[in-house]
């Protein structure tokens, strides 16, 4: 029987990059530098070396991982290892600002700058996107194809939270979008549709309820995804930062979450980088 596939991905935000501390261009600490030269913290190494070592005690070898731009630019070294290991490298803007605060221009030149330092150091241009904090449009999307991506995994076809996702009328299964770029929407819950993908679901909900949203996607559709960041394989509690909130800060029980999401889904699955799932079904 042939395995369902399983889309892992990992946003390569810092921890900084949250919406509450840097995610708009009014905050404070609108850049990286500006806000280590503060706050510090281990950056992206450790977590990064952390994130390979649970990889490879799950037999994992294939993810994707989207970087920002300017994260390319302070961690080359970092996104030089994750390309020899083979993992596929993806744009995730060059900050970490939604791209619907900007103008079409302004977003063509930060995408088109964050792809030219991803380039820089893999050889070649990301052919995946991933908007930061999932905010979409179809400005966005003009741009992605103006700039030759083939695919996005950004639409979250849930509900809205808070303001966020509630790009309900899109399927819940990888589709075509009309201008031809290929979507690779979040996983939701079923009957009720809520994120569920995301490692934010799983330090604020549950494992229960990523495992049973990706099982039911799974059967349905043959295919699921679900991602996470470096910083939530950290330990964060020696920051204090002001505007961190409380549900940020994990540390180890979402370590042991996580750790059991990888195990369950790695011997039921066949785990894969989106690069490689285009590869062999369009
Ligand atoms: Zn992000």
């Amino acid at each position: 029987m042939v395995k369902p596939s399983f889309l892992l991905s990992v946003d390569c935000d810092d921890w900084y990059h949250n919406g509450w501390i840097a995610g708009r261009p009014s905050c404070k600490f609108n850049n990286y530098k500006t806000f280590q030269s503060k706050y510090g913290g281990e950056g992206l190494r450790k977590p990064v070396r952390q994130i390979i070592k649970i990889f490879k005690r799950h037999g994992i070898s294939k993810a994707t991982f989207f970087v920002q731009g300017e994260i390319a630019e302070e961690y080359p070294d970092v996104i030089e290892l994750l390309n020899d290991l083979n993992f596929e490298i993806a744009s995730h803007d060059l900050l970490h600002f939604a791209p619907v605060l900007f103008s079409k221009e302004e977003l063509y030149k930060n995408i088109k700058k964050s792809c030219s330092l991803i380039r820089k150091i893999t050889k070649e241009p990301p052919i995946g996107y991933r908007a930061p904090n999932l905010m979409v449009d179809d400005t966005l999307f003009s741009v992605l194809k103006k700039l030759s991506f083939t695919y996005d995994s950004s639409i979250c076809p849930s509900l809205p939270i808070s303001g966020h996702y509630g790009n309900i009328k899109y399927p819940q299964y990888p589709h075509m979008l009309k201008n031809g770029i290929l979507e690779f929407p979040i996983t939701v819950s079923p009957f009720i549709p809520l994120p569920a993908g995301s490692a934010w679901v799983l330090r604020n909900i549950g494992l229960w309820w990523v495992k049973l949203a990706i099982k039911w996607q799974l059967k349905k559709y043959k295919v699921a995804s679900f991602f996470f960041h470096p910083y939530e394989v950290s330990n964060l509690a020696p920051y204090k930062v002001p505007g961190l909130p409380f549900h940020v800060l994990k540390g180890i029980p979402m370590l042991k979450k996580l750790e059991s999401l990888l195990s369950y889904f790695a011997s039921r699955t066949k785990l894969m980088c989106y690069r490689e799932y285009i590869e062999s079904n369009f």
